[in-house]
This record gives structure tokens, C-alpha cells and sequence, in this order.
């Protein structure tokens, strides 16, 4: 079992990426052939300053291999280490039907959220695509707001196959975990590094707390029943606590006397705890400066192989070169 998974170093990994994506893509690196990568031609769309960007790379590689990614199990690798992934979106995107990219919801999400409709933006899920499908990849673990472009690829693969032969593209599957699928944001929207909502995976304390204190809440009096439905509070609070921990803060909700600081204060704690152990390996990773580039050079050589070859199938199927 080939599985793909791909991160933007559009701004610091956030909660959501963790429990949307990087825990199951974690599990999974034993299960299989795992390619991991930081895809930074995707996050050119929304990060136009190169050091920044760089900057960004530099901090999603320590971070992810800070939770766990282990480069002896999985291939990790820079998308734009890999121009192939490049050329296999253009050819791709000669078969891609204006309409198909017309109906992504996440085009129209970032619009709506102020970020400028470019083309690259709009051509997303094709760039995507080629990223999945260059590796014949079976799996690809991803949150709900994926689903639909990795559905995007299935089409795509299937009419390249139509087109150009049967069997010359695999067709992926999307992973979701449903518990985790969409974790909101600060504001109750998705968390999202582009929406200026999240809680990042290795916040300063300071930060943290000012983030979750600052948690809007209704006006509900400390005496009174809290409403469970739609509390961001309790939403986050159910994936870093213990689930007798979780039980008890849904039952102090119930029974009102508890007021949204005293919650607060318990989300709080079970996320630092929670996260303790990456941060230690985190500070382990960031003192042999020359580790991250070592395993990015590795992979991007590793990866490249597979890459090569299969642009080499299908430039020769297509007619190029
Ligand atoms: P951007 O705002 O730049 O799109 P992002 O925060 O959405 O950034 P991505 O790098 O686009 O993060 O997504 C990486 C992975 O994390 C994807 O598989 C995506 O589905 C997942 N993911 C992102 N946000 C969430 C969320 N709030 N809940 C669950 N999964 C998420
Ligand atoms: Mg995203």
C-alpha cells in the first residue's frame, strides 16, 4: 500500500493539521509506503515573500518530524525539490474540465476569505493531483475539506486512463477520520492557517493562553447549564483530554456552577500536557541544525525515483519527449 499526504508551509502547523491529517498519516507510516512532503508550490497561492516561505519549510519539517514522522519509515521530501510533480500537472491539466475545478468548495472558501482568485489558486486541486498520482498512491489520509479534491483526482486519473490508456493511473482513496475531520478554529469556523484562526502545535505558553482565554463564549451566568452543541471549548477539549476528564466537563456543563474560565482553564492544561512530549523532541531536533536539510536531501532523492519514472510512463503514453 502506497500512502500520500502533503502539508502547506502557508504558517505554522495548527491542531487541526494534527488531528485532521498527521495522526493517522503517523499510524499509517507503519503500515505501508509512506510519502510525506511539505508542498510549497501549493503555498506560493498565499505566501508571497520568499524568506517567509522558506522560513515556514524550515519549521513544518522540524515540526513534523518533532510528532513523530520517522524518515527511516516514511519518505519525506520539499514538493519543489520534485519539478516533476510540475510537469505532471500540466499534462493533466489538458484533460481536466473547466467545470470539475468550478465546483471545488475550498477555491471558493479561500476567496470568500479574502484571498486573491489567482489562477494557481483555481488550478490547486490539478497541482494536487499530479502530487497523488505521481507516486501511484492507493491512500491518501486527509481532513474533510480534501475530500473532494482527492475525488477531483479520482476523475482526473480516469480520464487520463480513458484517454490514454487504461491502467496507466492508479485511483487513490481519501482517508478521513470522521471524530477528527474538521476541527474548528478559535472562531468556531475550520481551523486554518490562511483564516488567522488556529492554535498552533507548538505555541509559546504565553500565546497559548492568550488564545484560550480569548475563546468567545455566550453569556450564560456560572450557575446556569452551558450548551454543549457547537462549543469550541469542549470540541478541542475532547481531542487532548482523557475521555473520563471529557465526560466530567460535559456533565459540569449540565449541571451549570462552572463558569467558561474554569473550562478554559482545563482545556488549557490538557493541551499543554498533551503536546509535552513533541516539544522535548522538538528541542532535540532543532539542536542539530544540519538533521532537517540531511532528511529533506534524502527524501527529495528517494521520491525523486518513483517520480521520474512514472513521468517517464506517461510522457511516452501522451507522445512528449
Ligand atoms: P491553508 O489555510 O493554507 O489551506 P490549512 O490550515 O488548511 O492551510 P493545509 O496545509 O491546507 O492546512 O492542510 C494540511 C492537511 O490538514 C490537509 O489534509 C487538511 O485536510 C488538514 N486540515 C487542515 N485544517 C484542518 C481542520 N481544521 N480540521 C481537520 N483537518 C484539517
Ligand atoms: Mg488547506
Amino acid at each position: 500500500m502506497r500512502i500520500l499526504s502533503g502539508l502547506q508551509p502557508s504558517g505554522r502547523l495548527h491542531i487541526g493539521n494534527y488531528f485532521g491529517m498527521m495522526e493517522a498519516a503517523l499510524k499509517l507510516q507503519h503500515e505501508g509506503d509512506a510519502y510525506y512532503f511539505i508542498a510549497d508550490y501549493h503555498s506560493l497561492n498565499t505566501v508571497q515573500d520568499g524568506k517567509l516561505l522558506r522560513d515556514h519549510v524550515r519549521n513544518l519539517a522540524i515540526d513534523f518530524l518533532a510528532c513523530g514522522l520517522d524518515p527511516a519509515k516514511s519518505v519525506f521530501f520539499r514538493q519543489s525539490d520534485l519539478p516533476e510533480h510540475a510537469e505532471l500537472s500540466w499534462i493533466l491539466s489538458t484533460v481536466t474540465p473547466m467545470g470539475l475545478l468550478e465546483r471545488c468548495h475550498s477555491y471558493k472558501d479561500k476567496v470568500a476569505h479574502g484571498i486573491k482568485p489567482s489562477h494557481g489558486l483555481f488550478a490547486y486541486p490539478v497541482l494536487m493531483a499530479a502530487d497523488i498520482l505521481i507516486y501511484d498512491s492507493d491512500v491518501v489520509p486527509v481532513g474533510r475539506d480534501q475530500k473532494q479534491h482527492v475525488e477531483v483526482t479520482r476523475d482526473i486519473a480516469i480520464k487520463m486512463n480513458e484517454t490514454f490508456g487504461e491502467g496507466l493511473f492508479k485511483l487513490p482513496m481519501p482517508r478521513i477520520n470522521e471524530q477528527t475531520a474538521v476541527v474548528p478554529g478559535l472562531d468556531g469556523q475550520k481551523m486554518s492557517k490562511s483564516y488567522d484562526n488556529t492554535i498552533q502545535l507548538f505555541e509559546e505558553l504565553p500565546a497559548l493562553k492568550k488564545k484560550i482565554m480569548g475563546i468567545k463564549t455566550d453569556s450564560t451566568p456560572v450557575e446556569s447549564p452551558k450548551s454543549i452543541e457547537g462549543s469550541s471549548i469542549l470540541a478541542l477539549y475532547k481531542l487532548v483530554a482523557s475521555q473520563a476528564d471529557y465526560d466530567t466537563m460535559v456533565a459540569d456543563h449540565e449541571k451549570g456552577g462552572v463558569g467558561y474560565g474554569d473550562f478554559k482553564k482545563r482545556l488549557l492544561q490538557a493541551m499543554t500536557e498533551h503536546f509535552a512530549p513533541f516539544r522535548e523532541r522538538r528541542a532535540e531536533i532543532i539542536a542539530d541544525p544540519k538533521y532537517v536539510d540531511r532528511v529533506l536531501a534524502e527524501g527529495a532523492e528517494k521520491a525523486r525515483a518513483v517520480a521520474r519514472k512514472t513521468l517517464a510512463r506517461v510522457r511516452d503514453a501522451v507522445g512528449l519527449g
